[in-house]
């Protein structure tokens, strides 16, 4: 594949939102990867890509914390020229009470082309995507879905290892609390890779959708023939007092570490959404070995990705 050519968009682009990751087509989900290709080495090297989104305006309305998912937004639609609003959840009006949908209408009114939007209450997006006359992009919802994670994650692999389809990839830890599980592993499958959970029965997915994908709670077993071991975030915030409990001793039976690594294929690599909680699901030392970890190569992806997620749902290619 020739990524220093702007791909040609599919034949008619369909996807108006990116709500969850089957709002997009294989032939959708194919374009963004190849697009976010092309745009990784103009965010390597500091160089302007065309300004495509010029005169746009693009609004990142975050009502959970985030820095990897706020800050590489900003910067994407930066880099393609739109016009970018980070509203300040805490000091808008919102803490005066405004419904979600207020504050969206209100953000449309000014002529938003693209609303982020990142918010724990379930089909909120699907709603504001019914109500707003742009598209919603989901920067994370609860513990459902994060499908731009998903995209830059592909594309972080992609990169690595050349390709997806074929590979034995594991998803470790809290799948039930990660809205990454189950976006990552539903692109995953698609692109053709065999997907397996592990980690302790109390924080195994209880999402129906997510029924079909195996799950073991040994590492030993899981991580067999693995070549690549991504661990997830306990997210304590959103865990009753099972997970807490099974939180308890995690490290010792899952944590990720050199040794336990070894489970895995010898060249196997790590990942990890971030933020980590370190000596919790993964070893300080694994995470920052260049050799085994595309941690940080996860980060970068996230910038070339939502360009393209950005580029394509607003432009279609065109
Ligand atoms: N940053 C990712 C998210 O927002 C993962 C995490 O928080 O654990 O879902």
């Amino acid at each position: 594949m020739d990524s220093s050519k702007r791909p040609a968009p599919p034949a008619n682009w369909r996807a108006r939102n990116l709500v969850s990751i089957d709002d997009f087509s294989d032939s959708e989900i194919a374009y963004v990867l190849a697009l976010a290709d092309y745009y990784a080495p103009f965010v390597k090297n500091g160089a302007r890509p065309d300004q495509r989104l010029a005169g746009k305006t693009q609004i990142n309305l975050f009502y959970e914390s985030s820095t990897r998912t706020n800050l590489s937004f900003e910067l994407a639609g930066k880099k393609l020229g739109a016009d970018v609003i980070n509203v300040p959840v805490a000091a808008s009006s919102v803490n005066k009470g405004e419904s979600v949908l207020d504050t969206a209408q209100t953000l449309a009114a000014m002529g938003a082309a693209v609303m982020i939007l990142r918010h724990n209450e379930p089909r909120i997006h699907e709603m504001l995507a019914e109500h707003i006359p742009c598209p919603i992009i989901n920067a994370g919802d609860g513990a459902r879905e994060h499908p731009t994670q998903a995209l830059l994650d592909a594309a972080a692999i992609r990169s690595a290892l050349g390709k997806i389809e074929g590979l034995v990839i594991v998803i470790c830890g809290d799948i039930r609390h990660s809205r990454v599980a189950g976006s990552d592993a539903r692109l995953f499958r698609r692109l053709g890779a065999e997907v397996r959970f592990v980690g302790p029965k109390a924080l195994a997915p209880d999402d129906a959708a997510l029924a079909g994908f195996p799950h073991f709670d040994s590492l030993k077993e899981g991580l067999s023939g693995a070549d690549i071991v991504m661990a997830l975030r306990m997210q304590f915030e959103r865990m009753g007092e099972a997970g807490k409990a099974a939180a308890q001793g995690y490290f010792e039976s899952f944590g990720l570490t050199h040794k336990t690594l070894k489970f895995a294929q010898p060249n196997a690599f790590v990942m990890h959404p971030g933020p980590m909680n370190r000596g919790v699901e993964i070893d300080g030392a694994l995470a920052d070995d260049p050799a085994r970890s595309l941690i940080l190569r996860q980060v970068f992806y996230g910038v070339p990705t939502r360009m393209a997620c950005l580029d394509a749902l607003l432009t279609g290619g065109k």
